[in-house]
């Protein structure tokens, strides 16, 4: 897709905050620092538009993008960082599942994972709480450009297999240094705008 315009237009904790438009709308999540930020930035040809917000002391919240006037992307603050506090944990998940319970115009949820790594317990939990939900998803696994191309398909089936994906959910190799996997997240986003 061509991007002629893109913007945050709010940072929400709760439903009221949200904006009003029914456009179609992709929510991005992830582990703290597994490069969710560069993937969005990546995807809206930005260099600096999304930036991590999930690190201690910052405010949690849901982060939407309009993007070409046409959908929005949330931004999802990052799960699994070691030092926030229970009761910044609980009020992280209350929100959560809040926004995906009722948010009528989500189309998809995004996972992001790291493509070296298995996904972690954490990874698995935000996948299962999105089938728990019957919510699609469509898992990005970055940083497909550390490891060598010969093993890519290794890895994806690693992480395919720990998070017992759903044979209707894709999977996509994906890199924020180099632009793979752009073009394909791309076309499926136009695909679920079009269901
Ligand atoms: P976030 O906390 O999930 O938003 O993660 P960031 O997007 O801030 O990325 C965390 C770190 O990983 C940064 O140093 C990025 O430059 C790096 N990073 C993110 N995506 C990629 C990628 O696809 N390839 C490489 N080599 N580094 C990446």
């Amino acid at each position: 897709m061509k991007i002629k315009s893109a913007e945050i237009v709010i940072s929400a904790v709760k439903p009221d905050q949200y904006p009003d438009a029914a456009l179609p709308e992709f929510a991005l999540a992830g582990r703290s620092n597994v490069g969710k930020s560069s993937f969005i930035n990546k995807l809206l040809n930005r260099r600096n538009l999304a930036r991590t917000s999930s690190k201690p002391g910052k405010t949690q919240t849901l982060n939407f993008y309009l993007v070409n006037e046409l959908l929005h992307f949330v931004d999802v603050p990052g799960y699994g960082y070691a030092k926030v506090s229970k009761s910044e944990r609980e009020a992280w998940g209350r929100m959560i599942e809040t926004y995906f319970t009722m948010r009528e115009q989500l189309k998809a949820a995004v996972l992001i994972t790291d493509l070296r790594h298995p996904p972690t317990a954490d990874d698995r939990m935000m996948y299962d709480f999105l089938k728990h939900h019957g919510i699609p998803a469509i898992v990005i696994a970055t940083k497909a450009d550390k490891i060598p191309k010969g093993k890519w398909q290794k890895h994806l089936k690693v992480t395919k297999e720990t998070l017992d994906v759903d044979p209707e959910d894709p999977i996509v190799v994906f890199s924020s240094e180099t632009g793979e996997g752009k073009d394909k997240v791309w076309a499926l986003f136009q695909e679920y705008m079009d269901r």
